[in-house]
C-alpha cells in the first residue's frame, strides 16, 4: 500500500484526530479504525474537496457525493486556508497532520471551523491524536 496516494478531504484531518470509536454506523466506525492504521506518517495523500478514503465507507456518501456537500466543502476550504495548503496538493500524512495540529488544533481553532458539527462534543472533550 505504500506506493498508493490516497484522496483525502482536508477536514478529515480533524475528524480522525479526535476519533474515539464513534461513527455513523458500525461499518463506518470500523473503517475509521482501519484508516488510523493504514495512514502511516509516510503515507502520501492528495487533498481533495470531494469524497475520499474516509467517505468510502460512509452511509452519507450518496453516489460519491456527501449528503451535505456545501457544508463539508466549507470545512475543507477552511482547513486548506488555515494550513496554507491547496486542493490537489500531494504530501505525506505526517506533514499534513503536523500542519493541522500547528495551525488549527494547538491554537484551539477547530471549533471555529466545524463547531456546528454533530460530533463537536466528542472532539471538544478529549485530546487529539495529533
Ligand atoms: S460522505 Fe460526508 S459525512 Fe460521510 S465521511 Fe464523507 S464528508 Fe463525512
Amino acid at each position: 500500500m505504500s506506493g498508493n496516494v490516497y484522496s483525502f478531504r482536508p477536514h478529515h484531518g480533524m475528524c480522525l484526530a479526535y476519533f474515539a470509536g464513534h461513527g455513523y454506523d458500525s461499518r463506518f466506525t470500523a473503517h475509521m479504525e482501519h484508516l488510523l492504521t493504514v495512514l502511516t506518517p509516510e503515507t502520501r495523500i492528495r487533498l481533495t474537496i470531494g469524497t475520499d478514503i474516509v467517505c468510502a465507507a460512509c452511509p452519507n456518501n450518496l453516489d460519491d457525493v456527501c449528503h451535505k456537500p456545501r457544508l463539508v466543502a466549507a470545512y475543507d476550504r477552511a482547513v486548506l486556508s488555515r494550513c496554507g495548503l491547496s486542493e490537489g496538493q500531494v504530501l505525506s500524512f505526517r506533514r499534513f497532520t503536523d500542519l493541522v495540529g500547528e495551525h488549527i488544533l494547538a491554537p484551539g481553532l477547530r471549533a471555529t471551523i466545524c463547531g456546528g458539527c454533530q460530533w463537536n462534543g466528542i472532539c471538544s472533550s478529549q485530546p487529539g491524536w495529533w
